[in-house]
C-alpha cells in the first residue's frame, strides 16, 4: 500500500487522486496468482469492483465459470471418471 502512497492506481492512471481501500490481486489468488507486490495493486472500492468484474468476466468468456471452474465438459475437472 505504501508503494503508491495509499492512492488508487487505476484512478491515478486517469489523473484522479483517490485513496485506495483495497489491495487487489492482478491475477486472483483463486486462479493461481501470488501474494507478491508484482501481482498486487492498490485500488479504491469502485475500481476494485470494476477490476474484479473484468477479471472474472474475461474468464467466463474463456470457458471458466463464476466459481472459477472450467465450464467445458471436455475439461479434465469435468470428466465423469474424475474421482
Ligand atoms: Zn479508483
Amino acid at each position: 500500500m505504501a508503494r503508491t502512497d495509499g492512492l488508487c492506481e487505476r484512478c491515478d492512471a486517469r489523473g484522479l487522486t483517490v485513496f485506495a481501500t483495497v489491495v487487489d490481486h492482478i491475477k486472483p489468488l483463486a486462479l493461481g496468482g501470488t501474494d507478491e507486490d508484482s501481482n498486487t495493486r492498490n485500488l479504491c472500492d469502485p475500481c476494485h469492483a470494476e477490476a474484479t468484474a473484468e477479471q472474472f468476466g474475461m474468464r467466463t468468456a474463456r470457458g471458466i465459470g463464476r466459481d472459477g471452474r472450467p465450464t467445458s465438459p471436455d475439461h479434465p475437472w469435468n470428466r465423469p471418471d474424475r474421482t
